[in-house]
């Protein structure tokens, strides 16, 4: 027998609601900011990923799928939905556009990990991206903008946190001080954050080991190393943050886990803390457009994964609207019936009215169970007997009652 690859899921009917539940979500949240779709491959040139994510991080150290295809070519399945979109941007033109450009993207993210609960091989992420302006209301914007959608869920008690990372002038000095504090410490941290110092320092704050978080809280913070530029742009994030009644908390704990992030960078998490748990994060990219050989142009993006925004809609017990189902069931007994009833859903469906068709011969009680399994409001009977006087029988599946009909109002009634 085979079974999906470890870390995939197939995405059956019964959770189908949740998919369309969030999706439905993001176009609105979209639609009252100014997102427009795009779709990116889902793969890619190896290097788009290796020089934007960073050479040192995990996902380009020990995450990616990449290969060589028939013409000997690296590809890379898309390990992050922003640089294909940064890509994008550049390969059409889109800074000839009135700026910033807001995008927004669904799609299968593939990273090679350890699976467990929230953590999968294949994933889902939707994400926004705003390129083309430096703005700090534009951050308070894309801020806001996550918040409201989750809001707009029914995810209760998550927490945003925010920090400032510095931009290429400033982070360099506290990266030394980072380094120097933690030089004091080195005996005491985990194995993968000694190699972590000498590689890519910023993440040993958010390092998830008891010991090492000891450490990172006493570290010192980005926020008191940022040059004068960032610090002002920081606190206008905040203070619109303040005008939008958005309930931020400041933590320097807060690095994110890819190379190209910038000044303003934040997360969405629910309230029970744990490994898996981020929800979601963003911020900040201003150098990533410029290293991927365009001009220089700030932006800044978030995205979420949403097969753990499902978790914790099923965690919380959000209640989901079903989806839309055929409304009619047809059952038939006997030939002649069967033609009828083929001729019946064709024009019901033709008008716009959904039908369910009982297939093969099965007995009505049969075919009656089947369409209350299914969920269908109706059921048409056709026998012998309605097909001989142009009627049917229209069956509320709620209360059980039945009636007979001449076949040419039960369009009318169904309405
Ligand atoms: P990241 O690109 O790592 O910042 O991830 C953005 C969001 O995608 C996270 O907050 C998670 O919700 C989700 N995510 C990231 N990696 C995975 C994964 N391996 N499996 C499931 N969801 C993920």
């Amino acid at each position: 027998m085979y079974r999906a690859p470890r870390g995939t899921s197939d995405i059956l009917p019964r959770e189908q609601a949740y998919w369309r539940y969030i999706e439905q979500k993001v176009v609105n949240a979209c639609q009252l900011y100014g997102y427009e779709r795009i779709d990116a491959p889902a793969f890619e040139d190896t290097k788009l990923f290796s020089r934007s994510v960073g050479e040192d991080t995990d996902i380009v150290e020990k995450q990616m799928y990449t290969f060589e295809d028939r013409g000997g070519n690296k590809i890379t399945l898309r390990p992050e939905g922003t640089a294909p979109v940064c890509r994008a941007y550049l390969e059409h033109g889109l800074h000839n556009l009135p700026q910033p450009v807001k995008l927004y993207y669904i799609a299968s993210i593939f990273r090679y990990e350890r699976p467990q609960a929230g953590r999968y091989r294949q994933h889902y992420q939707f994400g926004f991206e705003a390129i083309g302006d430096d703005d700090p209301a534009l951050d308070a914007e894309v801020i806001d903008m996550a918040w409201q959608f989750f809001q707009s869920l029914n995810l209760r008690h998550l927490s945003l946190q925010l920090n400032s990372i510095g931009c290429k002038k400033c982070r360099p000095g506290y990266l030394a001080i980072l380094k120097d504090y933690y030089a004091s410490h080195t005996r005491d941290l985990c194995s993968d954050c000694k190699t972590r110092l000498k590689r890519n320092p910023l993440r040993l704050l958010d390092c998830k080991k008891p010991q090492c978080q000891q450490i990172a809280n006493s570290a010192p913070r980005s926020i008191d190393y940022l040059c004068p530029q960032c610090d002002e742009h920081f606190n206008r994030v905040k203070r619109y943050l303040e005008l939008l009644d958005l309930p931020f908390a400041v933590n320097h704990r807060l690095v994110r886990g890819l190379d190209y992030y910038t000044r303003t960078v934040f997360e969405i998490q629910p309230e029970v803390e744990g490994a898996q748990t981020t929800l979601g994060g963003g911020g900040r990219y201003d150098d990533l457009i410029e290293e991927l050989g365009g001009k220089p142009t700030p932006a800044l993006g978030f995205a979420a994964g949403i097969e753990r925004i499902i978790l914790n809609l099923k965690k919380q017990n959000v209640p989901i609207p079903p989806l839309p189902r055929p409304q009619v069931f047809i059952a038939h007994i006997g030939d002649k019936a069967r033609d009828e009833a083929i001729k019946l859903a064709a024009a019901l469906r033709k008008n716009g009215i959904g039908v369910i068709e009982a297939i093969g011969n099965k007995s009505l009680k049969a075919q009656l169970r089947q369409a209350n399994t299914l969920g269908a409001h109706h059921t048409v009977i056709i026998g012998e007997q309605e097909v001989k006087t142009g009627t049917v029988i229209l069956r509320d599946m709620t209360t059980a009652q039945q009636r007979t009909i001449p076949i040419v109002q039960l369009q009318e009634e169904l309405r």
